[in-house]
Protein backbone atom coordinates (compact mmCIF):
# COMPACT_ATOMS: atom_id res chain seq x y z
CA UNK A 1 0.00 0.00 0.00
CA UNK A 2 1.17 3.13 -0.89
CA UNK A 3 1.54 6.01 1.83
CA UNK A 4 0.95 9.32 1.67
CA UNK A 5 4.09 10.74 3.35
CA UNK A 6 4.69 14.61 2.97
CA UNK A 7 7.93 15.40 2.43
CA UNK A 8 8.55 18.50 3.48
CA UNK A 9 10.59 20.97 0.67
CA UNK A 10 13.33 22.42 1.48
CA UNK A 11 12.23 25.99 2.88
CA UNK A 12 14.81 28.33 1.79
CA UNK A 13 16.01 26.46 -1.56
CA UNK A 14 13.02 24.64 -3.37
CA UNK A 15 13.76 23.02 -6.39
CA UNK A 16 13.11 24.51 -9.93
CA UNK A 17 12.07 23.29 -13.05
CA UNK A 18 12.37 25.10 -16.44
CA UNK A 19 9.29 25.13 -18.31
CA UNK A 20 8.80 27.47 -21.10
CA UNK A 21 12.35 29.12 -20.99
CA UNK A 22 11.61 30.42 -17.44
CA UNK A 23 12.32 28.89 -14.02
CA UNK A 24 9.43 27.95 -11.59
CA UNK A 25 9.00 26.65 -8.69
CA UNK A 26 8.18 22.80 -8.17
CA UNK A 27 7.18 20.57 -4.56
CA UNK A 28 8.59 17.83 -6.12
CA UNK A 29 10.69 17.61 -8.94
CA UNK A 30 9.95 14.36 -10.59
CA UNK A 31 6.32 14.35 -9.32
CA UNK A 32 4.58 17.83 -9.44
CA UNK A 33 2.58 17.89 -12.82
CA UNK A 34 2.07 21.70 -12.17
CA UNK A 35 4.10 24.67 -10.74
CA UNK A 36 3.19 26.72 -7.91
CA UNK A 37 1.51 29.34 -10.33
CA UNK A 38 -0.28 26.90 -12.13
CA UNK A 39 1.56 26.49 -15.42
CA UNK A 40 1.77 23.09 -16.47
CA UNK A 41 4.89 20.65 -16.33
CA UNK A 42 5.18 19.42 -19.99
CA UNK A 43 8.41 17.54 -20.16
CA UNK A 44 11.04 17.26 -17.02
CA UNK A 45 13.73 19.51 -18.02
CA UNK A 46 16.56 20.92 -16.23
CA UNK A 47 16.32 20.63 -12.64
CA UNK A 48 17.87 23.40 -10.34
CA UNK A 49 17.58 24.98 -6.90
CA UNK A 50 17.25 28.68 -6.07
CA UNK A 51 20.26 28.98 -4.83
CA UNK A 52 21.75 28.64 -8.06
CA UNK A 53 19.22 30.46 -10.69
CA UNK A 54 19.06 33.39 -8.38
CA UNK A 55 15.42 35.04 -7.62
CA UNK A 56 15.46 37.13 -10.21
CA UNK A 57 15.63 34.40 -13.00
CA UNK A 58 12.29 32.94 -11.69
CA UNK A 59 8.86 33.57 -12.35
CA UNK A 60 7.35 35.79 -9.86
CA UNK A 61 4.32 34.41 -9.07
CA UNK A 62 6.11 31.03 -7.79
CA UNK A 63 8.14 33.18 -5.70
CA UNK A 64 5.19 34.57 -4.20
CA UNK A 65 3.62 31.66 -3.46
CA UNK A 66 6.23 30.21 -2.43
CA UNK A 67 6.80 33.40 -0.01
CA UNK A 68 3.30 32.41 1.32
CA UNK A 69 3.61 28.55 1.89
CA UNK A 70 6.86 29.48 4.26
CA UNK A 71 4.78 31.72 5.98
CA UNK A 72 1.52 29.48 6.29
ZN1 LIG B 1 5.66 29.85 -12.06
Amino acid sequence: MMTNRKVPMDESNPILLQINNRWHIVEHSRRSERALCGVRVTHRGAHARLSLVGKRNVCGKCLELFKAMENA
